[in-house]
């Protein structure tokens, strides 16, 4: 007993001794340690209990475990367990580790995993339970499941074809479905083969190289490869594959994963968008060349090279055809080998096939070795070519040439034939235009020479006229000069011949009144007679030679037709009345008419009329002198005779200065230059001049001048009424006026009656009006110039030497109004100078102010 006490008390204090270790071992356990009885309820409860669930020790001790940390709805399984063990000592949950669902103290619930031990102690059974919270394992648990997951999902239904290989044998280890529908193995054979059965040969060392590169790397794990191979795939085709490969780690075998991406259409449609953009530039390039207007060759060669490349030939040639000839010319080309150098070489047609075909437009194909033997067979097979093709450039409807390219024996794609039969189009027009336009310019450039030649043409003759021109100047000059020494000499000649001739009539006419034998008083006639022909022939011989130096003074002015004819018949009378020849006038409605002419020279072509109309008049016979009315607001004056006519082949030498047309063998005086000089005269006056005749019945002489306006009618339309003029006071005095002209006597005469006290004394030649100034001492003088028998500036110089009459003012009244003439008139001394036609008013004032002067 006191053994069994001393037991007991051993084993007592060993129990204690083991409860407290165990106790301190539950309280420093990393898991939660609770002990139930086996009616659940807790008997004890360790700190990581009370953090674990929020309960401390003193609050569950002695709670049913169930209803402290199980969730309700696993409170009965737990109930139900720990009866099964009550009645049978059985639990399948012990002594297992079972995961379940924990209730927290403030309601949540989280997984814990959990060993229940059942502890005897002799009958008293105790369970203790070790917890853990398993929240974070299951969590990572779980992301890493389903990480696998998705790494399953990715890999196997990948629409890419992926495969895992083993790095040192290249071995398949694993392939998903895509790997295995694109390249046409199963999974099994691919596991059975190695990846470098999925390439072609070629391809074989550059992947084994990749591949020591890739077991060289250092960190397995970040490595990532990525390339672009050829993959070869079951029935053998060839695939463009684009690879991305990663290291991984697979069951401990360096591996990789690789994603591989089909690229072979990709790559295609890449190349067949650069060749279609090449295609275009090439089109593009040949607008260019076009529109930049280079020379035809300049244009294929700008494209020959490239299109070349595009075609993928060794070789592509623009060929222009002459049909005509049968032959080919080489424009450009592009090659490995030029074989003849450059544009230019010719050769037969026939080398381009079926010249009709190519018209159609339909290329053709040409094999080398089937063509002749020949340096042009040579020369293709040595650069290369055994097959090329030709295609037709046809522009405008006509073939112009060809495309050729070629190399290689084989066929020609449809792609090949596309490109060149566009290219060769293109090309086409750019060379039937540029040739076109190098037609143009050649023509251009012949024009211009052909324009330049014309102008060196033109030039020359224009030198030639320009010195034609100045030799006919010259020519001038010199006649001009010899006409003024003419008419100098002439000038001389009759100066000198008129003082001998003066003293030879003045002594004939002396002689006349001395000698008293009838045969001396003959021989001094004779002497008279040849004087005074001389002095006639001087004169118009001088008036002829003044005229055709255009030195001849002339004044026109309005001149009255009946004044002129009346003094013309008055003066012809004697002559007419010696040869018993009636005079008579005729048209005399006309008479009062003006015409414009130089009065005096009017006088002397009229006279000459007149006194030939009378000379070669038959005697007795008659003389008319008309007036008419002529076109263009003319004046015909004719004089007409009863003489013996003038045949008509004669009349072309009547105005010829010394052709008498026979007239000196009738013994009928004359010159042979009266008609000359009247032709000139009249013409000089603005005038014409002709002559009609009848043979046997006589000749009519006429002349013809403009009309003119006469002074009166002038003043009656231009000036004021003669109220107007009236003088402010009245005046008197005595005005000489020296004027041949009866129209401007009359004019001067009217002006005159608007002063009544004013006496007017006319003169109608220049020494008259000297003698009448003389006798008359006039208080003014009005001088015209253009005097019958000597100047108005003589008359002028001869008042200026009269003492008597130096003092009177002398205004001169004339036609002429050149400014010089002017100038040396009022230099002279003149008081003022009136030019004709007539200012009545500045005459008027003019007088008003001279007599005023002179009466004061
Ligand atoms: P001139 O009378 O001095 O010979 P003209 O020049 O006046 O010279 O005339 C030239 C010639 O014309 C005259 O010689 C004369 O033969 C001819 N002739 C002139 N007037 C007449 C006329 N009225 N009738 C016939 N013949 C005339």
């Amino acid at each position: 007993m006191r053994k069994q006490v001393g037991q007991g008390r051993r084993t007592q204090e060993a129990l204690r001794q083991s409860e407290e270790r165990f106790r301190l071992l539950v309280a420093h356990a990393l898991d939660a340690v609770i002990t139930i009885d086996v009616q659940g309820r807790i008997t004890s409860w360790n700190p990581q209990a009370e953090r674990l669930f929020g309960w401390a020790q003193e609050e569950v001790l002695g709670r049913l475990l169930s209803e402290t940390i199980i969730p309700p709805t696993y409170r009965d399984a737990h109930e139900r367990g720990l009866a099964r063990f009550r009645a049978t000592g059985e639990g399948p949950v012990l002594d297992r580790r079972i995961e379940l669902t924990a209730l927290h103290r403030n309601g949540t619930e989280f997984p814990v995993e959990l060993a229940i031990t059942p502890m005897r102690s002799g009958k008293t059974v105790l369970f203790s339970a070790f917890l853990r919270d398993i929240t974070e394992a299951k969590r990572a648990e779980e992301s890493r499941r389903q990480s696998e997951a998705s790494f399953r999902l990715l890999f196997t239904s990948n629409p890419l074809p992926m495969w895992v290989y083993d790095v040192a044998t290249m071995a398949f280890l694993e392939v998903n479905a895509a790997a295995v529908a694109n390249y046409g193995y199963s999974r099994e054979e691919f596991l059975g083969m190695r990846i470098t059965d999925i390439r072609p040969p070629e391809e074989v060392p550059r992947l084994e190289a990749a591949l020591t590169g890739l077991g060289a790397e250092a960190d397995p794990t970040v490595r990532r490869h990525a390339g672009t191979w050829t993959h070869r795939l079951k029935d053998g085709r060839i695939r463009d594959v684009d690879i991305i490969s990663h290291a991984i780690d697979f069951a401990g075998r360096r591996a990789a994963l690789v994603v591989a991406i089909d690229v072979t259409e990709l790559r295609q449609t890449q190349a067949s968008l650069a060749k279609s953009t090449e295609r275009l530039r090439i089109l593009h390039e040949i607008d260019r060349a076009l529109i930049a207007a280079e020379a035809p060759g300049a244009i294929a060669e700008a494209v020959l090279r490239r299109l070349r490349d595009l075609l993928g030939v060794p070789r592509a040639i623009v060929n222009l055809f002459d049909l005509a000839t049968g032959e080919a010319e080489w424009l450009a080309a592009a090659g490995r080998r030029r074989i003849r150098l450059g544009p230019g070489v010719r050769f037969p047609l026939s080398l381009m096939g079926d010249v009709e075909a190519l018209r159609r437009g339909e290329p053709q194909v040409i094999d080398v070795a089937a063509l002749p033997r020949g340096p042009d067979a040579e020369a293709l097979l040595a650069s290369g070519v055994h097959t090329y093709m030709v295609v037709p450039m046809i522009a405008g409807g006509e073939l112009i040439g060809g495309l050729s390219f070629g190399g290689a024996p084989g066929e020609f794609t449809a792609e090949q034939i596309g490109i060149a039969q566009e290219v060769a189009a293109q090309l086409a027009i750019a060379l039937a235009q540029a040739r076109l336009h190098e037609r143009v310019k050649r023509q251009a450039e012949e024009l211009e020479q052909r324009v330049q030649a014309r102008t060196r043409e033109l030039s020359t003759a224009n030198d030639q006229l320009q010195r034609e021109v100045a030799e006919r100047q010259r020519a001038e000059a010199e006649a001009d000069r010899a006409n003024r020494a003419k008419s100098e000499f002439l000038s001389r000649m009759s100066h000198e011949l008129r003082t001998p001739l003066n003293a030879i009539l003045g002594f004939a006419q002396l002689l006349e009144l001395e000698v008293e034998r009838p045969a001396d008083r003959e021989s001094v006639e004779q002497i008279a007679k040849g004087g005074r022909h001389l002095l006639t022939l001087i004169n118009e011989i001088l008036d002829i030679a003044r005229i055709e130096a255009g030195q001849l003074p002339l004044s026109p002015e309005p001149v009255r037709v009946g004044d002129a004819i009346q003094r013309v018949l008055d003066l012809a009378r004697p002559l007419a009345a010696a040869r018993r020849i009636e005079l008579e006038s005729d048209g005399a409605a006309l008479h009062p008419q003006h015409v414009w002419a130089d009065q005096q020279r009017l006088q002397q072509v009229l006279l000459n009329l007149v006194s030939n109309g009378i000379k070669y008049n038959r005697d007795a016979g008659r003389l008319t002198v008309a007036c008419d009315a002529a076109e263009a607001d003319r004046i015909r004056i004719s004089v007409k005779d009863t003489g013996s006519g003038i045949a008509p082949a004669l009349r072309e030498h009547l105005f010829q200065p010394f052709d008498r047309l026979g007239a000196e063998q009738h013994g009928v005086e004359g010159t042979g230059l009266g008609l000359a000089l009247s032709k000139r005269l009249v013409e000089a006056m603005g005038g014409t001049i002709g002559v009609e005749s009848v043979p046997s019945e006589g000749s009519t002489f006429w002349v013809e001048f403009l009309r003119a306006e006469s002074p009166i009618e002038r003043l009656a339309r231009t000036e004021p009424s003669p109220a107007v003029l009236a003088a402010p006071v009245e005046l008197d005095g005595t005005v000489l006026y020296v004027e041949d002209n009866l129209s401007n006597l009359r004019l001067v005469e009217r002006t005159l009656a608007l002063r009544p006290g004013v006496k007017l004394i006319p003169a109608m030649q220049g020494r008259l009006g000297l003698a009448l100034a003389q006798q008359h001492r006039p208080d003014l003088i009005l001088l015209d110039l253009h005097l019958p028998d000597i100047s108005g500036e003589q008359v002028l110089r001869e008042l200026h030497v009269d003492p008597g009459l130096r003092q009177t003012p002398v205004v001169v009244l004339s036609a002429d109004a050149t400014p010089g003439q002017v100038q040396r008139l009022l230099a002279a001394g003149v008081r003022a100078y009136l030019t004709k036609p007539l200012d009545v008013r500045q005459l008027l004032a003019l007088l008003d102010e001279v007599l005023r002067t002179g009466n004061a």
